[in-house]
């Protein structure tokens, strides 16, 4: 397995993970072109994909969908709530009717899946589960090639009993790390109610809550975690990797965890995780 991000954070969000057989692309919040670009320095095109999974509605996950379909051929995994979101979920442009457009982008390319239920592109597993956020069905999911794990989770507000046990064993995790709860608080940028909806337990996943995961739950089994969504405004990449690496070195020391951690970039695709 294979597992590079495009690109991660408030303005757009896109990775792709790959089997030896099969390449998938999740989410397109970046623009098609972006998309493109950065597929290319990743060595692929977007002819190469096999699938497109959609995690949510929000425009920094679909907003680069519509144009990357007259370029693509391959399917798109979505779930029933989430289409007809998508076709009424939009920032407009006052350029024609963008439902229609998506709507019509979209024929015939749909795949119906549904955010707790198991399914399958080419050889790669996936496992979805819900998280909450304010989203109409937003899950995160593992991904099984070959016995090994990757895990992806943004766009969640809190810790539930369920992504702790389905981030248990996993060999890679990439998962959102917000915001600082101080940054957002004084963040002069975003007013009294977005500051809340971030912060809610329908909101985004901050530092500190990902610090109490590694330190109290974390398994120790991921040789990496990459930080997510990183936001531009409330938050600063050093303080969330700093928090993040202070927080593992809590662990109880009953088994040492040789994780490293990784930040995703708004602006940039990462390194290849390969396994
Ligand atoms: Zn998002
Ligand atoms: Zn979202």
């Amino acid at each position: 397995m294979k597992f590079i991000v495009l690109g991660s954070g408030s303005s757009g969000n896109t990775f792709v993970i790959c089997s030896e057989k099969t390449r998938v692309l999740v989410d397109a919040g970046l623009s098609a072109r972006e998309i493109t670009r950065r597929l290319a320095l990743a060595g692929m095109t977007p002819s190469d994909l096999d699938g497109i999974v959609i995690t949510h509605e929000h425009s920094d996950h679909v907003g680069g969908l519509r144009t990357l379909l007259s370029n693509v051929e391959c399917a798109v995994y979505i779930s029933g709530k989430t289409e007809e979101a998508y076709y009424r979920t939009y920032r407009s442009n006052g350029n024609g009717n963008e439902s229609a457009r998506r709507q019509e982008a979209m024929k015939g390319r749909a795949v119906g899946i549904e955010s707790n239920k198991h399914f399958c592109i080419g050889d790669i597993d996936f496992e979805p589960f819900t998280v909450p956020h304010d989203a109409v069905d937003n899950f995160g999911f593992v991904a099984k090639n070959g016995g090994v794990c990757v895990a992806a989770l943004t766009d969640f507000g809190h810790m539930t009993q369920l992504i702790r046990e389905k981030l248990n064993g996993c060999d890679l995790i990439y998962i959102e790390s917000n915001h600082s709860r101080d940054m957002l608080r004084a963040c002069p940028v975003y007013n009294w109610s977005l500051k809340q909806r971030i912060a809610s337990k329908r909101g985004h996943f901050s530092n500190e809550d990902l610090a109490d995961w590694m330190t109290n739950d974390f398994d120790g089994s991921a040789k990496h975690i990459i930080l997510a969504h990183l936001s531009q405004r409330a938050n600063d990449p050093a303080l969330a990797r700093i928090t993040a690496e202070t927080a593992l070195q809590m662990r109880a020391p009953l088994f040492p965890a040789e994780t490293k951690i990784t930040l995703s970039h708004h602006a940039q695709p990462s390194e290849w995780f390969c396994f």
